[in-house]
């Protein structure tokens, strides 16, 4: 998606803080932090929002997991974190290339607004 920031992101064509990287995935510190820790994780492949979600793509959703667990154990986040998704515009989606906020460092009230 050319016009896509995280896509650009990913291409290196918008500068951002590289927390991890694979074939698959990469996972980028939130321009915008809202908690100590609060990062982003996305696929490299485009997939719009929680809702274009499909038997042909989950399994990088499942892998985008399994980094989120291996982020929380390198950086020791022994007391717990949140993975947010915020799918369209009424949740609060504001780009759309899916991501998974990680948010973690202080606590964090329940139910969020
Ligand atoms: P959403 O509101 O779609 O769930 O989350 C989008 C997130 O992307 C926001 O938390 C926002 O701060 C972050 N964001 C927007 N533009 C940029 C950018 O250019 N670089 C980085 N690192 N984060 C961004
Ligand atoms: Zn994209």
């Amino acid at each position: 998606m050319d016009d896509c920031l995280f896509c650009k992101i990913i291409k290196g064509e918008v500068p951002s803080t590289k927390v991890y990287e694979d074939d698959l995935v990469y996972a980028f510190k939130d321009i915008e932090p809202m908690a100590p820790v609060h990062y982003l994780v996305i696929p490299k492949e485009h997939i719009e929002s929680a809702a274009k979600i499909t038997s042909e793509n989950s399994a990088v959703i499942a892998h985008i997991y399994e980094v989120i667990a291996k982020i929380a154990k390198d950086e020791g986040l022994d007391d717990g974190f949140r993975v947010v998704n915020n799918c369209g515009e009424i949740a609060g989606q504001t780009v759309f290339h899916i991501h998974f906020h990680l948010l973690a460092g202080r606590k964090l009230e329940w139910p969020a607004g």
